[in-house]
């Protein structure tokens, strides 16, 4: 950092601080070339990210909508607040890399990719919003998936699943 006395572009961190809620870094700084003092802040860099919905209409992306999703869909079931939100930011992350803007379908099989893996019952519940299931054969379907994923015997594995189906989707 440029000293704002001297010009000289060597410093030392003399104090270092999160501030602001966390959501910046304040940096107190000494010039090696005459020693004046000053200051910097380091914040999180917030790209604008279009999400198109099925309408047609474009909304910022929004990570505590993708929590609300999965909080909805994981009511009731052993996902941790911590979990939801490692799983919104990294589908934040996951979807940013698809281009400028990304479908509301996109997010959605964002969410749920990850969201198999934590939990299935939350992840067919998320599904059958989100994907807006046309049908009995696509829930059979997505169960069907599940089925690849979980592993035998698992806590609320396909033993809930089965629950899930018979409520869900009687025969
Ligand atoms: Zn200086």
């Amino acid at each position: 950092m440029r000293c704002p006395q001297c010009s000289t572009t060597d410093d030392r961190v003399v104090d270092s601080r999160t501030v602001d809620d966390g959501t910046s870094i304040r940096r107190r700084r000494e010039c090696l070339g005459c020693a004046r003092r000053f200051t910097t802040y380091e914040r999180l860099e917030e790209v604008p990210f279009g999400v198109v919905k099925r309408s047609g209409r474009k909304e910022l992306f929004d990570r505590s909508k993708v929590v609300a999703g999965v909080r909805s869909a994981a009511k009731n079931r052993p996902v941790s607040e911590a979990a939801m939100q490692a799983l919104a930011g990294e589908v934040d992350e996951a979807v940013r890399l698809e281009g400028s803007e990304v479908t509301t379908s996109q997010v959605g099989m964002a969410v749920l990719e990850r969201l198999r893996a934590l939990d299935p019952v939350a992840s067919v519940r998320f599904a059958s919003v989100y994907k807006g299931f046309s049908g009995l054969d696509d829930f059979r379907r997505e169960v069907g998936q599940l089925s690849e994923v979980s592993r035998p015997g698992e806590v609320g594995g396909l033993g809930a699943v089965g629950e899930l189906t018979k409520e869900t989707a009687p025969k």
